[in-house]
C-alpha cells in the first residue's frame, strides 16, 4: 500500500521537472532533488531543443507550452539536403498533421529555456519541494517506501524518506547503478562537434530544421531564437583527433567555410563536443526505484528524440503513480510503464535514431540514391508524408504504447 511520503524525483532536467509538475497537478506531493545550485543552473551546455507535436501537447497539459512558445521558433517544416549535390531532397510539412494534433509543428526551444520556466513553476507549486544543491548519493528500499541518501546544500549527509524514487538524473544515474540495472547498447567512436553561429542560413534555402546527408561530413542544422539569433550545426569528427584541435577557432571556421562554400569568417557564439550513445536500461523499474528519460535510454540526437521520448516517459509514469498513490490501482501499473516505455525506447527511439544516422552518413552511391528517391517519394505523396510525419513527430509511438497491455 502506498504511503503519504512524497515521490522523490532526482534531477531537475526536462524529464524530472515535467514529472514533478504532472504529479503535483494530480495532488501528489513531490520532493525534487537537483545537484546544481540556483547560481549554476542556467550555465548548462546547449543540448536538446526540437520539441515535437506530441511533446507540445504534454507541455500544454501542465501549462508550460504558453511559457515557452514566445521563447522559441515555430517550425512547421523540415528538410533533407544532399550536400554533395548542394540540393534539397525533400521538404516535410507538419501541416499534414492538422487533424492529428493541436500542434502541427515543432517548437525550436532550447532545453535550458524549458527547464528555466518549468523550475519556476515547480518552485511555485505548493505540492513540490525543490531542493537545489542537493546530490543523490544512494538509496535503499524499505517495506513501504524508499530512503534516499543525499549530500545537501550545507554539505551534510541527509536521508530523505519517500514513497518511490524516480531517477531523472540523466545518463549517469546513481539509482540505475544502485539497482545494478545494465545499460545495454553501444557508444559511437566518433564524437559530434556542435557549433553555434550567428549567421542567416535561410538565405541559402535552409529551413528551421535540416538534415544534410554527405558521405564525408553529414550534418544537422537548426535555427534558434536569440538574442543573438543563431543556428546550431553538428558535424561528425575523427575519433583520433583531440578536443583542443577540433575546437580551435580556425578549425571551426574552416568547417563552416567548407559547408557553405564561402570564403569568409563567421561569428561563432559557442561550441561543444559530445559523445553519442545508443543504450537502453534492461528494465525501467525495480521495486520502488524507477528510471525515466536519459537515465533509462540515451540515443543519438539526430531526429531530436531524446528529450521528447523522456518527457513521454514522465507523463506516462506520472499518471500511473498518481493512480497508485490515490489507491485507484496497484503497483502492477509500474510494470506496464516498463513494458510500454521500454518497447518504445527499443523499437522506435533506438531504431529510428540509428536509421537516421545511417541515412545521413551513407557512402554507397547506389544506396544513397535509393534512400534519397524514397524520401522524395514520401514527401511528394500526402498520405505517405503524413505517415512519415506521424512517426517523426512521435505520435505513432504514443499510439502504439497505449496498445501495450
Ligand atoms: C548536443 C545534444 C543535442 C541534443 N538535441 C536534442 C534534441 O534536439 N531533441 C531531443 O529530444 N533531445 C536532444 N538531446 C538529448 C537531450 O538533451 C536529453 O535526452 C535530455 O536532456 C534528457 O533529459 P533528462 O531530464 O532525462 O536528463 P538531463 O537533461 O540530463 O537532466 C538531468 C538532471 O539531473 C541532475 N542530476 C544528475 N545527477 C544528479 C544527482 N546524483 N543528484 C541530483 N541531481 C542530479 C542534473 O544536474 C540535471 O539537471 C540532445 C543531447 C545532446 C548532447
Amino acid at each position: 500500500m502506498a504511503t503519504s511520503n512524497p515521490v522523490i524525483v532526482v534531477g531537475a532536467g526536462p524529464v524530472g521537472l515535467c514529472l514533478a509538475l504532472a504529479l503535483a497537478q494530480q495532488d501528489v506531493a513531490v520532493t525534487l532533488i537537483e545537484t546544481l545550485s540556483d547560481d549554476t543552473f542556467l550555465d548548462q551546455v546547449p543540448r536538446a531543443g526540437s520539441n515535437h507535436p506530441a511533446t507540445l501537447e504534454m507541455f500544454d497539459r501542465i501549462g508550460l507550452y504558453d511559457k515557452i512558445e514566445p521563447r522559441g521558433i515555430v517550425a512547421p517544416k523540415f528538410h533533407y539536403w544532399d550536400r554533395q549535390e548542394g540540393a534539397l531532397i525533400a521538404e516535410f510539412d507538419h501541416a499534414l498533421l492538422k487533424d492529428d494534433t493541436k500542434f502541427p509543428f515543432v517548437l525550436q526551444c532550447e532545453r535550458i529555456k524549458i527547464i528555466e520556466e518549468a523550475l519556476a513553476m515547480a518552485k511555485a507549486h505548493p505540492r513540490v519541494t525543490v531542493r537545489m544543491s542537493t546530490t543523490l548519493t544512494g538509496f535503499e528500499q524499505t517495506a513501504d517506501g524508499v530512503l534516499a541518501r543525499v549530500t545537501n546544500a550545507a554539505g551534510e549527509v541527509e536521508t530523505i524518506r519517500g514513497s518511490y524514487i524516480v531517477s531523472a538524473e540523466g545518463a549517469r544515474s546513481v539509482v540505475r547503478k544502485d539497482l545494478d540495472i545494465e545499460f545495454e547498447g553501444f557508444t559511437y567512436p566518433e564524437r559530434t562537434l556542435n557549433i553555434e553561429v550567428a549567421y542567416d542560413f535561410k538565405q541559402h534555402g535552409y529551413t528551421e530544421r535540416n538534415y544534410i546527408s554527405d558521405p564525408v561530413e553529414y550534418s544537422n542544422l537548426f535555427h534558434w531564437k536569440g538574442p543573438p539569433d543563431r543556428w546550431r550545426i553538428h558535424f561528425p569528427t575523427d575519433p583520433n583527433e583531440d578536443e583542443k584541435a577540433l575546437t580551435r577557432p580556425e578549425a571551426m571556421q574552416a568547417r563552416l567555410k567548407g559547408f557553405l562554400k564561402l570564403d569568409r569568417d563567421f561569428e561563432i557564439c559557442g561550441s561543444n563536443l559530445y559523445a553519442v550513445h545508443q543504450r537502453v536500461a534492461k528494465t525501467f523499474r525495480a521495486g520502488r526505484g524507477i528510471l525515466a528519460g536519459d537515465s533509462a535510454h540515451v540515443n543519438s540526437p539526430i531526429g531530436g528524440m531524446g528529450l521528447n521520448s523522456g518527457v513521454h516517459d514522465a507523463f506516462n509514469l506520472a499518471d500511473k503513480l498518481a493512480r497508485i498513490l490515490h489507491g485507484e490501482t496497484d503497483e502492477t501499473e509500474l510494470d506496464r510503464y516498463d513494458r510500454q516505455r521500454r518497447q518504445i525506447a527499443v523499437k522506435h527511439t533506438q531504431a529510428q535514431t540509428i536509421r537516421n544516422k545511417r541515412l545521413l552518413e551513407e557512402r554507397d552511391p547506389a544506396v544513397r540514391k535509393r534512400n534519397h528517391d524514397e524520401l522524395r517519394r514520401s514527401a511528394e505523396d500526402p498520405e505517405l508524408a503524413r505517415k512519415f510525419l506521424l512517426r517523426t513527430s512521435l505520435i505513432e509511438s504514443l499510439r502504439e504504447a497505449e496498445q501495450i497491455p
